[in-house]
């Protein structure tokens, strides 16, 4: 049996949907709190396909499709953000410009967006050490909640290299004593006077 239309458990439409997961920040960024790829874009369904947050936002705020030879570029950088105003369109040379020129193209192009700064990782890594979610740590400082994840096993994983070679360390030092001593040892037992 179909469900009947206009239900209250009927599904939002992806422009009610983008409207509902979009957080208006104090710099005039719209971050988009949903679901976001692993390089920070956001992703939306519509209509059953997974699309660009920002591309899809532009074309609300336009009412028209993306053009084929264009690309939606954030003049804020931020990769989940669904501000219009943030939001241009440009040729795909427009944005390798606009890239080079904010300087996250080649080395210092990361896949979450502008690279950090030492200073902002550890503001990052002390919202962290003081309790604060993935998702909270994301929302305070505009990068994605991927990105901080990221950033929070990353530094697991170096304390935790950290520590086994630490141990490794002590058991090298254990094993140069053992040595040591049975050297020691076997030199007493092959003394000729003692073995009398
Ligand atoms: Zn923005």
């Amino acid at each position: 049996m179909k469900k009947a239309k206009n239900t209250p458990t009927q599904p939002k439409t992806p422009r009610e949907r983008l409207a509902a997961k979009s957080e208006k920040q104090s710099n005039g960024c719209v971050l988009w709190t949903g679901a976001t790829a692993t390089n920070g874009y956001g992703i939306i369904s519509v209509h059953g396909k997974d699309r660009l947050v920002h591309r899809y936002a532009w074309e609300l705020a336009n009412n028209k499709p993306v053009p084929a030879d264009m690309v939606v570029m954030h003049t804020c950088d931020t990769r989940n953000c669904v501000a219009p105003n943030h939001l241009v369109s440009g040729t795909q040379a427009d944005n390798m410009k606009d890239k080079i020129n904010k300087g996250r193209q080649g080395c210092s192009t990361g896949k979450h967006g502008k690279k950090l700064s030492l200073d902002e990782l550890k503001h990052i890594y002390s919202l962290v050490d003081n309790g604060k979610t993935g998702y909270e740590v994301a929302k305070l400082t505009g990068r994605s909640e991927q990105h901080i994840y990221q950033l929070i096993r990353t530094r697991e994983a170096r304390m935790r290299r950290e520590s086994i070679r630490a141990q490794q360390t002590a058991l090298g030092t254990l094993k140069d004593i053992q040595r040591a001593v049975s050297t020691a040892m076997n030199q007493l037992l092959m003394n000729p006077i003692l073995a009398k």
